[in-house]
């Protein structure tokens, strides 16, 4: 036997692998796991240069796996004006923070806001260009809704843009219009990607690095060893910032990028295949991001299929986005229409978010053998907007987990970041539990083991990635990417898993993270 560079010893580990029972010691070589064993163990791996960490009994579980979330918008949050309903309850605390802002801010410079969700705000509406120019109008200004589905400009901002009476609703955007004068009021649709792309500055490289160095530090202090990059606008730029960040040791949480539809033809240009890279930073599936918010399916389901098929027949897994009945059956139809023409078993297409799915569309979903990447944070941090608005004809398939489990589907955790907080531990809480954040149960009859749950952030999640044979276990010879956590998530009262601190983060066998 090799000799251990780093043994974590009396240790609870959790090693999620079906053939390890219970175990106290996991020993570490180079970036990989080495043994997982009893504490008898130990001598036999030790030698005169390796660290032997004293768990104390405390739990060691798989590095949590984050299968959707928005890493560059994190970072613009983290930069941007606190706006999410802990930081403000009414649009005249909109106003102060984006007037103290200004204060402090040239004349000419964008002012973001991030995470305001106007269900949670006392006025119960969104704010408008008005709201805004009172405290602001000087400054071009943009508040992104937490969804990142709509978002209000100021004037100055919607005439940098471009938008005013005359101007036609985009493809799949809806600009707001007062009734009586036709006047857009601010508020805007999916148009957040068209207002980045048309006049939004790009971070500068002191914002995107201090940006990074924050999220870095945040991902590690959470857990995070794997992150499921799912954003739009990814291309073979933001490949390239990637790369940079993992070369130059910036961003230490792995990196699944999975490209837009629209950037497919680059990566083809470039060369790069479908699961291109390495551990570090690998290419994903392509997202499409099919949506009604106009009424009607964008793209009509003929344009959806072919995008499908197309990214389908270039060998690439899809990442589609579904959130309403409708429109998680127009993706499943386009899936199944690729697989109609070119039927290739295991290529794991995901359903991201999947919010609600009636059971007709489940069992097409399990003929698909599609992967669904569900947010659990969201029953906790959006529950009591849920089922203050969802009709309860759709109340009934929200964010389901254990008729999916049931069924054999393979549901991987998420958060969604930064549309709510990333914490595992609380997803992992909401998915067994499935109360509200004050306490309301959500479909109690959808609730999953805590054990079911940390696999969807660990096994589940990796294997949404085609990654399951190098990590999301702590089993010999994957990658040793583990958490060190306050509690046992088995073993305790569900209602104290979202208090589960993590003490230490390790990942490719470097302890990158204490408490
Ligand atoms: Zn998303």
């Amino acid at each position: 036997m090799s000799v251990a560079d780093l043994i974590l010893k009396n240790a609870n580990v959790i090693a999620v692998d079906p053939v390890q029972s219970t175990v106290e010691l996991v020993a570490i070589k180079g970036d990989k796991v080495l043994l997982v064993a009893g504490n008898e163990s130990l001598e036999s791996v030790r030698g005169a240069k390796t660290k032997v960490i004293d768990c104390q009994g405390k739990t060691v579980v798989p590095g949590f796996n984050d299968a959707h979330c928005h890493i560059f918008s994190f970072v613009r949050k983290l930069l941007s004006v606190d706006l999410s309903p802990s930081s403000v309850s009414s649009i005249s605390d909109i106003k102060s923070a984006i007037s103290q802002k200004a204060q402090n801010t040239s004349p000419g410079q964008w002012l973001i806001g991030t995470g305001y969700n106007e269900f949670y705000l006392v006025e119960k509406h969104h704010p408008t260009r008005c709201d805004i120019d009172e405290v602001a109008p000087h400054h071009p200004v943009i508040l992104a809704h937490r969804s990142l589905h709509a978002c209000v400009l100021n004037s100055l901002a919607l005439s940098l843009a471009g938008i005013n009476r005359e101007t036609p609703d985009p493809p799949g955007g809806l600009i707001d219009r007062d009734l009586n004068t036709g006047e857009p009021t601010g508020l805007l649709f999916e148009m957040l990607g068209y207002i980045r792309e048309k006049v939004l500055p790009p971070l500068s490289e002191a914002e995107l690095t201090s940006g990074i160095a924050l999220a870095n530090r945040h991902y590690l202090s959470q857990g995070i060893t794997s992150l499921q990059e799912a954003t739009m606008v990814n291309d073979l730029s933001q490949w390239h910032k990637f790369r940079h960040f993992k070369d130059t040791g910036k961003l230490k949480s792995r990196v699944y990028m999975m490209p837009g539809i629209e950037a497919l033809s680059q990566f083809q240009e470039a060369g790069l295949a479908p699961g291109s890279g390495d551990s570090q930073l690998r290419l994903g599936g392509v997202k499409v991001m099919p949506n009604e918010a106009t009424g009607q399916l964008y793209p009509p389901q003929m344009e959806l299929n072919q995008q499908v098929f197309d990214a389908h027949r270039a060998g690439f897994q899809l990442a589609i986005h579904a959130i309403e009945p409708s429109v998680v059956e127009a993706a499943i139809t386009a899936l199944e229409y690729a697989y109609s023409h070119l039927p290739q078993p295991g290529r794991r297409h995901r359903i991201e978010h999947c919010s609600q799915c009636p059971p007709h569309l489940l069992e097409r979903l399990n003929k698909l053998q599609a992967v669904v990447v569900t947010q659990p944070p969201f029953l906790y941090y959006n529950g009591e907007r849920y089922l203050a608005t969802v009709p309860a004809d759709r109340l009934q398939w929200l964010y389901r987990i254990r008729s999916f489990l049931n069924s054999g589907l393979i549901v991987a955790g998420s958060s969604d970041s930064p549309v709510v907080p990333d914490n595992p531990l609380v997803g992992i809480y909401a998915a067994v539990t499935r109360q509200t954040e004050s306490g309301q149960p959500l479909l109690p009859e959808e609730c999953i083991s805590a054990s079911q749950a940390l696999a969807m952030y660990t096994i589940n999640a990796a294997y949404a990635s085609f990654e399951e044979g190098i990590k999301g276990s702590i089993t010999q010879g994957k990658l040793a990417d583990m958490v060190l956590l306050s509690d046992d998530l088995t073993k305790m009262p569900p209602e104290q898993i979202k208090d589960i601190k993590v003490e230490m983060t390790i990942i490719g066998g470097k302890v990158v993270w204490e408490a």
